[in-house]
């Protein structure tokens, strides 16, 4: 996941001691023999979820395989080692396999095609982000060990164990002679980690690979107390880079009396995007934001995000306004954000130096709900410093894409939380979006996204010592088996 990464920004809710409910093996439904030729009933399932216990040492030894390889796509490491090794993989379960070259890393695809009814498309990535700080690993972040129940390396969690769980979930069905009963697709990338810059270009020229009549995105875990999260949508984003320089050259600060300030320029702009209480003033920002439909308030309120736990991890007695119950969840899933990254200027070192810097710079965020557009933001942004006296303050550089999310009533979010109950023996959580962001939005309209995995609360994703529980991962797998055997009925 990338930035303000979406298990990051839920990890706090996550603080609990995990309390494990074994699932209830018996407790499946029963396969339709008219939809699926070599299944006769709920039992068949169960020889494809034997395997999965039998065989959890090897799928482990595929994922250490898969985490040895230092896949940093920031770096440009390990990417095409990693890609080969996905693809060999993807093709030893039965998928027919192809590597797209772009402009960056390729992309991964595999698909078997069983001539039925329904479609489950996966979307990976096999990149990771770099393991530094070295020193802060306690084992070594490209070989993975296991201790206390958990496996430690970087791409555990994000996302390389949910990658070939998933894979395992084919393996299992596979090797104890199940015909698959849905056709599937794999997109595994290998930027998620520097914001998918090629995707777009994948997505473009392969539109109907896209397709799907359910898909299961990258990211996701337990919170409280060890109950599983599914993830319907992603928030959009536009970040700018807003800069002014006003001076050739720094002065003697004596000079302010007649000269310019780049900085104070630079923060009465950023002053004029929101108002005390946290509402942005660019003129047109919130015209696109749609209120939660009935359902999505209706999953909204089902939801606990919480709060007093979220407000210790954070050392606050209150949230922003004073917000609380449905405020804060509508904020959470419905309202953009307008947020200073990063501000820059003049001297930050020890002591005292008096300038005037000739420069001021700052990073801006902004947090997209559906319906708005960044391009359009960034426009509305633009006329909102030169409508304020700001047209000193240039934007060199921006980037951003759209928000995205899949009903909160489409019947593949049922049959997704149907599989979780029969691998993990609870009801998932379902969250309408993550308040994160992710290239979703390549996926709309033609496929509904859930993202569910095998992390959790202490998976540390993008820092060092990231692990994920065994047991997460083992049942993880399973619930994939148990999707593909619900997902007939969809
Ligand atoms: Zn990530």
């Amino acid at each position: 996941m990338q930035r303000a990464s979406p298990s990051g920004l839920a990890s706090v809710f996550f603080p609990f001691v995990q309390l494990f409910v074994w699932p209830r093996l018996s407790d499946h439904s029963v396969f339709d023999p008219g939809l699926s030729s070599n299944t006769s009933g709920g039992i068949m399932i169960e020889d494809a979820i034997a395997y999965v216990d039998r065989t959890i040492g090897r799928s482990l030894q595929d994922l250490k395989r898969l985490c040895r390889i230092p896949s940093v796509a920031a770096k440009g490491e390990g990417i095409t080692e990693a890609a080969e090794l996905v693809e060999k993989m993807l093709s030893e379960v039965g998928l027919q396999t192809r590597v797209y070259e772009t402009s960056g890393s390729p992309v991964v695809t595999g698909k078997v095609d069983t001539g039925t009814k329904r479609t489950l498309l996966f979307y990976d990535h096999y990149d990771v982000q770099p393991a530094e700080p070295l020193d802060l690993w306690e084992s070594s972040p490209y070989n993975p060990v296991i201790r206390n129940g958990r496996i430690f390396g970087r791409g555990t969690a994000d996302n390389k164990g949910d990658l070939i769980s998933r894979i395992w979930a084919m393996k299992a069905l596979k090797e104890t002679g199940h015909k698959l009963p849905i056709n599937v697709k794999f997109i595994v990338e290998g930027e998620e980690e520097i914001s998918s810059p090629h995707l777009p270009e994948f997505a473009r020229a392969n539109a109907s690979f896209l397709k799907a009549d359910g898909g299961i995105w990258e990211f996701g875990g337990s919170g409280p107390g060890g109950t599983q999260e599914a993830w319907l949508g992603l928030k959009g984003i536009l970040y700018v880079q807003l800069e002014v320089q006003l001076l050739s050259h720094d002065a003697h600060s004596a000079n302010a009396c007649v000269l310019p300030s780049a900085a104070y320029t630079l923060v009465h702009a950023l002053a004029s995007l929101k108002d005390q209480r946290g509402r942005v003033m660019i003129r047109g920002f919130y015209d696109g934001v749609r209120p939660l439909t009935p359902a999505e308030v209706e999953a909204a309120t089902k939801m606990d995000l919480q709060e007093r736990v979220f407000k210790e991890h954070y050392g606050i007695e209150e949230f922003l306004n004073g917000m609380s119950g449905m405020e804060v969840k509508e904020a959470y899933y419905n309202k953009p954000t307008c947020n200073i990254c990063g501000l820059d200027s003049g001297w930050q070192g020890e002591g005292s130096k008096t300038v005037l810097p000739a420069k001021a710079s700052a990073k801006v965020d902004f947090r997209l709900v559906e319906g708005m557009d960044p391009e359009d933001i960034l426009r509305k942004l633009r006329l909102h410093l030169d409508q304020n006296g700001f047209s000193a303050v240039n934007i060199p550089w921006h980037e951003g894409y759209p928000a995205a999310k899949a009903p909160v009533d489409h019947p593949f979010v049922k049959v997704v939380a149907a599989a979780n109950r029969r691998a993990f023996g609870h009801d998932i959580d379902i969250h309408i979006t993550s308040p994160g962001s992710g290239p979703l939005y390549l996926f709309k309209d033609k496929v509904p996204m859930v993202s569910i995995g095998c992390g959790d609360f202490f998976s540390r994703v993008h820092s060092p010592n990231e692990s994920i529980m065994l047991e997460n991962y083992q049942k993880s797998i399973k619930r994939i088996v148990y999707l593909m055997d619900e997902m007939e009925h969809l």
